[in-house]
């Protein structure tokens, strides 16, 4: 249990406590120095807590090292790269001409090792409560872990959140042809002249979008029948057609058969619709999912139960069949994005050191039709195209929709779904919504500055009753 409830001194100048030699005992033990582990540590040391945390790879984790920092900085560089031939305006020239890749991704690497600094090493440094041991670690029993030099380290309670790692399809041939996973495609050291992905989740399409902006012939296979399964139907539609109508070749429903490669690179034979076919490029992406870094912990022996994909299993308290080991983030599985791991680690830490029961809460929103049938609520749908948005419309991009479902007995807004460039800065309005019960008829009518993205959400929520095609300016 905590010692006491107040707020941790500030020592901004300080440096990083790091681990003395011979270990120690801690409130809270965190394994994992990234998102979910950090917060987790920030909540506990907010707490009075005195906390340990155990990290054996690069501070940090995954976001700001090898996810959403550098994915998100090189879209943006690709972006600036198309925009040069790709604007749509007539009357502005477009300026072709190859990208600097070696400048782009040293700059991406300098913004990565500036965030890493600012982000993570500073913000210990200003949490004197937080020991951190730069090491590998795994379980001796429920309340202590042996780091990689030996030294034991002991806790009240311990929050896992190793995180996850990219992971490939068995497909024949593959291990032995080799090939990049998202970290690697990053990293290369040459725009490769040619790029096959397999896999057409959100890591294989914006890498795959990514390297193509930039010049790079690219071919996605995706096995189920449209790219980002997971999302509503018509994203994945529309989103198959976008990606196309960048140079894209995309296939899905398709069946590998194997990955071979020879001097030229590689060969993907695969199925598609009855036919036999063979995809060659320079490199290859596999992009087939993130699974759970629950080997070499040793959970099993301490009655950690693990799902079929070595996730953790945990209850909504976030607590594992171990009553003193919590976990939180990548590794207790979907969804495995940052800003959930970062919820879920400080609520493990809160209910870990406090027996609070807050509920781990990620599930209620979002929902697509399908997804609302199953769960009893019978839904209504409405979608506005982009060109009746008068932004996209003045920035000669109208590809994309928003699309809004609600509870058809309450009115609720239960689900939002956008395909839009910057979709992301305007999907919060609509997360804030479900979140705090709105309805369509909130939303409609609400001052949505003109001329804004967001005004498509009120749109699509008068969509519900109205024929938007007839309304004047400003969604009136
Ligand atoms: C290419 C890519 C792009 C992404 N883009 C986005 C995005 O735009 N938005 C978004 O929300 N999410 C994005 N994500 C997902 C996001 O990065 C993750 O959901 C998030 O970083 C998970 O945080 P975490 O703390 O659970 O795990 P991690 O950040 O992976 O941290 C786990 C840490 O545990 C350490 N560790 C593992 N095992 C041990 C051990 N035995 N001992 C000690 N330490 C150990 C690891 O070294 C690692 O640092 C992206 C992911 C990828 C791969």
């Amino acid at each position: 249990m905590p010692r006491s409830l107040g707020k941790p001194v500030l020592a901004a100048l300080a440096e990083p406590v790091t681990g003395a030699p011979g270990g120690g005992h801690y409130d809270l033990l965190i394994l994992g120095g990234g998102s979910a582990g950090f917060a987790a540590a920030i909540k506990a040391a907010d707490l009075g807590a005195r906390v340990a945390m155990v990290e054996g790879g690069t501070l940090g984790g995954t976001c700001v090292n090898v996810g959403c920092i550098p994915s998100k900085t090189l879209l943006r560089a690709a972006a600036a790269q198309h925009g040069r031939v790709a604007h749509g305006f007539r009357g502005i020239a477009t300026t072709d001409g190859a990208p600097d890749w070696p400048t782009v991704r040293a700059e991406k690497d300098a913004l990565v090792a500036e965030l890493r600094r600012s982000k993570y090493w500073n913000v210990l440094r200003a949490y004197p409560a937080i020991t951190l041991f730069e090491e590998r670690a795994t379980f001796r029993s429920p309340r202590e872990v042996r780091l990689a030099s030996g030294r034991a380290l002991t806790a009240g309670k311990i929050v896992v959140a190793t995180g996850a790692s990219a992971w490939a399809a068995p497909i024949p041939g593959l291990g032995a042809a080799g090939y990049l996973d998202s970290t690697g495609a990053m990293a290369l050291e040459r725009l490769p002249e040619s790029l096959l992905v397999i896999g057409a989740s959100a890591v294989g399409l914006e890498l795959g979008q990514l390297f193509a902006r930039l010049g790079v012939p690219v071919t996605v296979l995706e096995a189920e029948p449209r790219v980002v399964p997971a999302e509503d139907s018509d994203i994945g539609a529309a989103l198959g057609d976008y990606l196309r109508s960048e140079g894209l070749e995309l296939h899905t429903d398709v069946r590998i058969d194997r990955v071979d490669r020879d001097g030229a690179g590689y060969a993907v034979a695969f199925h598609a619709s009855r036919e036999t076919r063979t995809a060659r490029a320079a490199q290859l992406l596999v992009a087939t999912g993130r699974r759970a870094n629950t080997a070499g912990l040793a959970l099993d022996r301490l009655g950690v139960r693990l799902g079929p994909k070595g996730e953790i299993v945990v209850n909504e308290l976030l607590q594992t069949t171990q009553p003193d080991i919590y976990a939180a983030g990548d590794v207790i599985g979907e969804p495995m994005f940052v800003y959930v791991a970062a919820y879920a680690g400080a609520l493990a830490a809160e209910n870990a050191l406090t027996g609070q029961a807050r509920r781990y809460d990620v599930a209620s929103v979002g929902l697509t039709e399908l997804e609302a049938r199953a769960r009893g609520i019978e839904p209504l749908a409405a979608k506005v195209p982009l060109e009746h948005v008068a932004r996209a419309r003045a920035a000669r991009d109208t590809r994309g929709f928003i699309k809004l479902v609600a509870d058809a007995r309450t009115k609720r807004l239960i689900g939002a779904h956008l395909l839009a460039a910057e979709a992301g800065e305007i999907v919060t309005e609509a997360a804030l919504a479900i979140k705090l019960g709105l309805t369509i008829d909130d939303l409609a009518a609400t001052f949505h500055p003109y001329l804004t993205l967001s005004e498509g959400v009120k749109l699509a929520a008068q969509a519900f009753t109205k024929d938007v095609a007839k309304l004047s300016c400003c969604a009136a």
